[in-house]
């Protein structure tokens, strides 16, 4: 099988010119230098043994330009974060069986990285160049990428994305009928650990258009309002949360360039989106919705009129994409086939990932077989309305979304338990009146001092997954069914919130 994406990429890469490819810290790099550069990095992914390539996550050229070169040796990549937790860095090192680590030019965190990670590998990419790159048309079940989320269990798991699963969203992406053509200019916002940043440069990679990221050392804000503009983005894919950063401005905000806004990756507010359509007078609005598990997104709304289109003021999730089969499930796993009733969405077909790298405990949990297909299950309350649209309405678990990042609570509450094993912890998730999200963590009698935890939770669980604050109470509050009041936790944050 040939992965057309990657054709289509490898065609630009050979038609090199001096059109822009990107910007980065704010920096324009033509088809040309990429081009070269892949291939310069190409002949050393093809040197290294393992099948699986780590990438430190950093805002250069490099780090792109090594995806792509992993991608069309046939190899899968493994987003790095440098600024992660040595532990857990060391454990998605050890499950996706990583030698190598790829990084685009040396600083302080690369050199820890150096000096923990004795037995690994590492390829600075900055000095880099080659002549011209290949295509080894890897097979569709090979894997493209892993990315490692948040587990109850307290481990991140592992969900492998095939070049067949990128190939059925990317095919997704282009029968919603967006018309991508040289002159597009995409915003790429998202860290690289979030799949939301593959698409991101992937799909104007494919056409030789231009993908443009969030210079860094810069409030997010100002960041991301100086790109929209000063880029002239025509292509954003957003997450919620990023207007709502941008809601004090929006008055003073006015990007006639953008064709098409997308938004994903938590609950978008029907009212919120109103303001922003009046900033983008030109675009086609869309909320988009997925997991990781179902490769980067795969259900649909074109949401230009969100107030018609909501459900206690979350604008709706529309209709699966191409490739997506859903079904709906009651608490007794039957299907659910009335509309207005909600259940849990489960998704199958060629987006989906086979399950999680080994860890077949969370695969039995996760996935449902019925009519010998498999589905997984995403953990997501939604109905299906009148109009046939599916809806968003709110979790089934104790999973939260922070500036889009995907949480477990059970992961913070478990790292908290190693510190404090005798003491009941609960993590919560709260909302503040601007909508965004915060943590905040409850120890019962906590022998261990607040600041003292905090600094240890800081070793093991990356930044965004840290509480806002640690609470010791005596005894935790408790509900009529004699369960730990999450609720009465949930409020006392949010009173005490500065
Ligand atoms: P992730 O795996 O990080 O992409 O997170 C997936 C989860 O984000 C989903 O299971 C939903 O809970 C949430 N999510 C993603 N997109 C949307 C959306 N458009 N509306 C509501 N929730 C969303």
């Amino acid at each position: 099988m040939t992965n057309s994406f990657l054709d289509s990429i490898s065609k630009q890469l050979h038609d090199a010119n001096d059109s822009l490819a990107c910007t980065i810290e704010e920096q324009d790099y033509s088809y040309q230098s990429f081009a070269a550069k892949v291939a310069g990095i190409q002949s050393k992914v093809q040197r290294t043994g393992s099948m699986n390539i780590g990438i430190v996550t950093q805002n250069s050229m490099e780090t792109y330009a090594a995806i792509i070169a992993c991608w069309l040796t046939g190899k899968a990549y493994v987003p790095i974060n440098p600024g992660y937790p040595v532990e857990r860095i060391k454990d998605i090192l050890q499950t996706s069986e990583i030698s190598t680590l790829f990084y685009a030019q040396e600083d302080e965190q690369v050199n820890t990285l150096q000096t923990a990670l004795g037995d690994i590998g590492f390829v600075e990419t900055a000095s880099l160049y080659g002549q011209e790159c290949f295509n080894t048309f890897p097979a569709g079940d090979k894997t493209a990428y892993i990315l490692f989320t948040s587990g109850t269990t307290g481990r991140p798991k592992g969900v492998p994305i095939t070049f067949g699963n990128l190939q059925s969203f990317l095919d997704g992406f282009d029968a919603l009928g967006y018309e991508i053509d040289k002159a597009d200019r995409f915003l790429q916002m998202f860290e690289l650990t979030f799949d939301l940043s593959i698409v991101s440069f992937t799909r104007p990679l494919m056409d030789g258009a231009s993908f443009h990221t969030l210079p860094s050392g810069m409030i997010k804000t100002l960041a991301l309002y100086q790109v929209l503009e000063e880029n002239e983005i025509t292509m954003s894919l957003m997450v919620p949360s990023a207007i709502g950063l941008l809601m004090p401005y929006m008055e003073d905000i006015h990007l006639p360039k953008l064709r098409y806004s997308q938004f994903c990756g938590e609950a978008l507010k029907a009212d919120v989106l109103q303001r922003w359509s009046q900033c983008v007078p030109n675009a086609r609005i869309d909320n988009v919705y997925g997991p990781t598990e179902a490769t980067i997104y795969c259900t649909a709304l074109q949401a230009n009129k969100p107030m018609e289109q909501q459900h206690n003021g979350i604008v709706g999730i529309g209709a699966p994409m191409k490739e997506v089969e859903i079904c709906i499930l009651d608490e007794q796993n039957q299907t659910i086939e009335t509309a207005d009733q909600i259940g849990e969405l489960c998704l199958h077909g060629k987006q989906v990932t086979a399950g999680y790298l080994q860890n077949e405990m969370q695969n039995q949990v996760a996935f449902v077989n019925m009519d010998r297909r498999q589905f997984y299950r995403t953990g997501d309350l939604v109905f299906k309305g009148q109009d046939g649209l599916l809806y968003y309405v709110g979790r089934k678990d104790d999973q939260v979304k922070i500036q889009g990042y995907r949480v477990e609570l059970g992961e913070i509450e478990s790292a908290a338990s190693k510190l404090a094993p005798n003491n009941p912890a609960v993590a919560v998730g709260y909302t503040q009146e601007d909508g965004q999200w915060h943590l905040a963590l409850f120890v019962q009698d906590n022998p261990v001092a607040e600041n003292e935890m905090m600094q240890a939770l800081k070793k093991t669980l990356p930044a965004y997954m840290l509480p806002k604050r640690i609470y010791t109470i005596d005894q935790f509050p408790l509900n009529q069914n004699g369960k730990t009041d999450r609720k009465a936790l949930r409020l006392i944050a949010q009173q005490n919130h500065s």
